[in-house]
């Protein structure tokens, strides 16, 4: 990897998931393994569980400067038809923003979470969220579809299986989440989102087009899904030409999780760094992880981009939305807010509060004094 440029670019991740706390130390060696300088902790919430959020709080204020945090929403009260309370998602948002965190993570508009909570984005329960987000230029990055094989039972990959990631006639079409998010974006034309996973769009390049053009303050990140590598290796020329034109609009993320070995995070690290840098044609080396699926499955073809193309994929396209550095995070407002999620958990599971990482990391939080 260290025959790559990213390691001088000062290179921003902004797609990495941070598990519990007792991570902390294997997230920052994948991060020194990597060369990776600061990454954006993107925060899924499990209600349930008073987890997701917490952990990402805690390296935010355990490491200045290297975690950028995406809160993701906590949908309790509509899970358990009002018996949980929990603040509206506009009020959510305030308090993520007073926090410190510097954005939102969004899965609503991946299959399996609409399996969970069947409700539109476009519906009455986002509509005051949504214009709080865009009025305040809050940057989200959103998860919104899967590939498109994941709908057909032949073609879904095993790995993918394996997560209950293969979608029937039950399940909301590819299509339809599509025209939520036009029609979302339709009303709030402002809003500043970064659609993960190349917005699933990466084996239709002109549609691809069509749809930041369409869309000026929205952007792609590049964490695999590894069918976008294999779908953009299938036409390397129309592919470099098209991340040079949209340079602008393209930003590196991985999918790196503290869960994954060092060589894991390598691994899967390093197939972006090649793909983008080098003029190789490469496969996805064994030591990759689960969900990166075997060798066997393609090839990838690199497109050995400019360097001015990549110092904005790498980080100014992150810092031009998110700001150059992440923000300071407010401790006591935090620890109010693991406290929170902790009795929402507790309340919804029946579990004491205690046990969760939201009371793990509040109680860190609290007697550590940052
Ligand atoms: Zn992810």
């Amino acid at each position: 990897m260290d025959c790559y440029q990213s390691a001088m670019l000062g290179i921003i991740d902004s797609h990495v998931h941070m598990g519990s706390v007792a991570e902390e130390q294997a997230m920052l060696g994948i991060a020194a393994a990597t060369g990776i300088e600061a990454m954006a902790l993107v925060s899924i919430q499990n209600a349930e569980a008073g987890a997701g959020l917490p952990q990402s709080l805690y390296m935010k204020a355990r490491h200045p400067g290297r975690f950028f945090v995406f809160a993701g929403l906590n949908h309790a009260a509509r899970l358990s038809g009002g018996r949980v309370q929990t603040p509206s998602l506009a009020a959510q948002a305030d308090a993520f923003d007073a926090m410190g965190c510097d954005g939102i993570k969004m899965i609503e508009g991946k299959p399996t979470s609409r399996r969970r909570l069947n409700v539109p984005v476009t519906d009455a329960y986002y509509a005051e969220y949504w214009a709080r987000v865009e009025e305040r230029g809050t940057p989200v990055i959103w998860h919104v579809n899967d590939p498109e094989e994941f709908w057909d039972p032949a073609r879904t990959p095993g790995w993918a299986k394996q997560r209950d990631w293969g979608y029937g006639p039950r399940d909301v079409r590819k299509e339809a989440l599509y025209a939520e998010v036009d029609a979302v974006l339709a009303l709030h034309p402002a809003l500043k989102i970064i659609f993960a996973h190349f917005y699933f769009l990466s084996a239709d390049l002109p549609r691809a087009q069509r749809f930041l053009d369409e869309h000026p303050t929205v952007c792609f990140d590049l964490a695999p899904g590894i069918e976008m590598l294999y779908n953009l290796s299938r036409t390397p020329d129309a592919s470099r030409e098209f991340f040079v034109q949209y340079a602008d609009r393209i930003v590196f993320g991985t999918d790196l999780a503290s869960s994954m070995s060092v060589a894991e995070g390598r691994a899967r690290a390093g197939i972006v760094f090649r793909w983008l840098e080098s003029a190789d044609t490469f496969r996805v080396p064994r030591t990759a992880d689960f969900l990166l699926g075997p060798p066997e499955d393609g090839v990838i073809r690199g497109m050995a981009l400019p360097t001015d193309a990549l110092g904005k994929i790498y980080r100014k396209n992150f810092t031009r939305i998110a700001g150059p550095m992440p923000r300071t995070l407010d401790a006591t407002k935090a620890v109010d807010e693991c406290n929170r999620i902790a009795a929402i958990a507790a309340a919804l599971s029946g579990k004491p509060a205690a046990v969760t990482e939201a009371a793990k990391v509040a109680r860190m939080l609290e007697t550590s004094g940052w």
